[in-house]
């Protein structure tokens, strides 16, 4: 679709842009018929499967958003993306380094298997579930919401309005999720946790949580688009260092064991979580010709139905469109 030397950020343009958007989620809606919602955390089956919408928001400030966008959700693994954050500004990122690595596991996010192979060394990364409790227990504050804080704080600045804890769901995983405590025993016999052990978990099932929209996450994205700097007010939000790191990550790790085929066949760097959701960072792109978002955009993609691997199954098609029609990757 995409031709020619236009300025897509033209009134004219952008309408253009929102009707082929508009199209793209009506056609991916049906795929969610493929995909399955959550159930091992009891309260997400509840979810509608046939939702699905978007958010895009560049860096020049133009927004495009489509399909279900005021569904509210909760953040679940894309946490992992704030926790990190939080911990590197708090910690230092060396800190940080020194306890998780930054290596893709190939494994399922809530794996165990993969700790016990490689014998105690340290977590992966911090978006598989060992990597992001140990990040968890490294947050200052000796309660679960002294944890909270700087990551609700960190929420409140780059989206202007504080997000609230989903306690339905919360409690829903706090009280069925046998798995996480399992990685968190492993952790603390092999010497990784930090912080009191049901304190690290209450936490770490608090930031799954808590309750966020598409455009939130296209919002946060941007910032990461724009290397942590806010585009409206020009100000540093999150350290450039922080920022690259966190893409890096994302680009290798973010969605579990499709990470590979989802940088490969749609280049940008995500996060996705078991709710339904996927933050996408379009960084900006150097091109011969005029392309939508050539400055760099973020996107919040929600759609609960999930492929095998626990991404959502339409949100991904939709994105991989997306990413070939506006040539969106960073390669
Ligand atoms: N709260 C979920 C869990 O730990 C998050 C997992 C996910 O989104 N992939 O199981």
């Amino acid at each position: 679709m995409v031709q020619g030397t236009a300025n897509w950020s033209t009134e004219q343009n952008k309408e253009w842009l929102q009707e082929y958007v508009n199209d793209w989620v009506s056609f991916y809606r049906k795929h969610t018929d493929d995909g399955k919602v959550a159930d091992y955390i009891p309260l997400l089956k509840e979810a509608d499967p046939n939702l699905l919408g978007i958010s895009i928001i560049g860096t020049d400030g133009m927004k495009i958003r489509s399909g279900d966008v005021s569904q509210s959700f909760t953040l679940q693994s894309i946490s992992k993306v704030l926790s990190f954050i939080v911990a590197c500004m708090t910690r230092g990122v060396t800190y940080i380094l020194n306890r998780v690595d930054v290596e893709p596991t190939g494994e399922a996010f809530n794996s165990i298997m993969h700790l016990e192979m490689k014998g105690p060394k340290k977590p992966f990364n911090p978006f598989v579930n060992a990597g992001a409790i140990t990040v968890t227990s490294m947050l200052e504050g000796n309660t679960s919401d002294e944890k909270m804080a700087p990551i609700y704080n960190l929420l409140e600045k780059m989206l202007g309005y504080r997000p609230v804890l989903n306690v339905d769901i919360y409690e829903s995983e706090r009280d069925s999720s046998m798995r996480n405590r399992a990685i968190g025993y492993y952790l603390l016999e092999t010497g990784f946790l930090e912080s009191d052990l049901n304190i690290t978990l209450e936490t770490y099932f608090k930031q799954c949580s808590i309750n966020i929209t598409v455009d939130d996450l296209a919002r946060i994205g941007v910032i990461l688009a724009n290397d942590g700097e806010d585009p409206d007010t020009k100000t540093e939000i999150i350290p450039r260092q922080v920022a690259r790191i966190v893409k890096a990550l994302m680009l290798t790790c973010g969605m579990y064991d499709a990470s590979g085929k989802f940088a490969t066949y749609v280049g940008v760097p995500a996060k996705s979580g078991v709710s339904g959701g996927i933050i996408a960072v379009a960084p900006p792109r150097v091109r011969e010709e005029e392309l939508p978002f050539m400055s760099g955009c973020g996107i919040g993609v929600f759609g609960p139905a999930l492929d095998e691997r626990g991404n959502s199954i339409a949100g991904i098609r939709l994105l991989k469109h997306i990413a070939s029609q506006w040539d969106l990757s960073v390669f």
